[in-house]
């Protein structure tokens, strides 16, 4: 498993045998709450009789320390911001969060908490827009037990990279961005005339999986235990796929268009459940696109192409998908070039899309060519 659902919580942490280490305050340690943030948790009703304010004044915020007798639940009562950021704690730069610092009480090596680290930036980022107040705070603010936040305890690249294949380009987006319309109508390009087109079916690999979910019929698959399970089978489901589908087609050497690729099922694996990392390991070591073209689309407006549509599954529902899209946006990008369709109608995606597939093609043969022409003179 991975780092767990977004909301800060770690789906990890119970397994880590750490007793809730970042949870005890014997240390000289303490929780910080930026400018407001207690005030408006006390206005919302919730709970703070396990939180003993030990600063009042401290930046515009306070320091705290907890006394809650269940760390899993924080007594049922409210979670600062720092506590549900942990372990990472935010650092300012130019006025956002781009880097962060990491608790050295946590044992989970950061290459696990891929998901955990953009809600962090996210939430913190979205906290920090037009709040010069928060802004003043966290500059000042000292922390007790946190190092820099490294990436170098992430799995070394070469483990993880696959190999670029130029002729191959995937076509990635959210459910209902248009990537099959899209491949569609590519397909009835002359420029993609003799190409392979590949279109991932969910092949149900992980049967048992699949009738569980089935079996939910419009229920809520992604609050249902089998959810992660069904994240982690689109996996699966991607490698037999690349087996019986992408392998062959290679082996002919010729141009390869997919309807999505390893992006997207690691993307899907961070909507709602933080699999990505899980899902990387799976799939990081196979191919990746020389192009890949990313329909960048608002939840909102895929929703609404999924209802014009008709017959939506359960889980093409707009909270869904905007976990959906945050999953790509925490994704790094990919190896080969990435383009971001981002055109209002369909025709413009299009153009776009064809646009940036010439452009590419006479790259990758541009340079073949010349390849095939040094060797020659060599
Ligand atoms: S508020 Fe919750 S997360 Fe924070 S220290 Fe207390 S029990 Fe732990
Ligand atoms: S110390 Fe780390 S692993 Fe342990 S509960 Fe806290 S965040 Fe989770």
């Amino acid at each position: 498993m991975s780092d767990g659902v977004g909301s800060g919580q770690i789906g990890l942490c119970p397994h880590q045998g750490c007793g809730f280490a970042c949870c005890s305050f014997q240390q000289g340690n303490y929780i910080v709450t930026y400018p407001g943030e207690l005030a408006a948790a006390r206005a919302a009703g919730q709970g703070l009789g396990h939180l003993e304010v030990v600063d009042a004044g401290y930046h515009g915020g306070e320091r705290v320390v907890c006394h809650a007798a269940d760390c899993s639940n924080c007594d049922g009562g409210y979670k600062p911001l720092d506590c549900a950021s942990y372990p990472f704690f935010p650092t300012l730069q130019d006025g956002r969060v781009t880097t962060l610092i990491k608790g050295r009480k946590c044992p989970l090596p950061e290459h696990r908490l891929g998901g955990h680290r953009a809600w962090v930036l996210d939430n913190w980022n979205a906290l920090l827009a037009g709040r010069r107040d928060v802004a003043d705070w966290m500059a000042q603010v000292e922390l007790v037990g946190y190092a820099p936040s490294r990436s170098d305890d992430a799995p070394p690249a070469a483990d993880m990279a696959g190999t670029v294949n130029p002729r191959l380009v995937a076509v990635c987006g959210i459910d209902g961005a248009g990537k099959t319309t899209l491949i569609r109508t590519l397909g009835e390009d002359p420029l993609l005339g003799d190409w392979h087109r590949l279109q991932k079916r969910d092949r149900s690999n992980v049967r048992t999986v699949e009738a569980q979910k089935n079996g939910l019929a419009s229920a809520d698959i992604a609050a249902s235990p089998f959810g992660a399970l069904h994240r982690l089978s689109h996996g699966f489901d991607f490698l037999t796929f690349y087996e019986e589908e992408y392998l062959p087609a290679k082996t002919t050497g010729g141009w390869i268009i997919s309807d999505r690729w390893s992006l997207c099922t690691v993307a899907y694996g961070n909507a709602g459940f933080a699999l990505a990392d899980d899902l990387r390991f799976l799939t990081g070591t196979l191919d990746e696109p020389g192009l890949t073209l990313f329909l960048d689309i608002e939840p909102q407006a895929a929703v609404d192409r999924v209802q014009r549509r008709g017959a939506p599954q359960a889980d093409e529902r707009l909270d869904i998908l905007e976990q959906f899209a945050a999953g790509y946006r925490s994704c790094p990008p990919p190896a080969g070039k990435m383009v971001r369709l981002s055109a209002g109608s369909p025709e413009g995606v299009f153009a776009e899309a064809k646009a940036a597939i010439l452009e590419h093609v006479r790259s990758v043969e541009g340079s073949l060519h010349e390849r095939r022409a040094r060797r020659q003179q060599s």
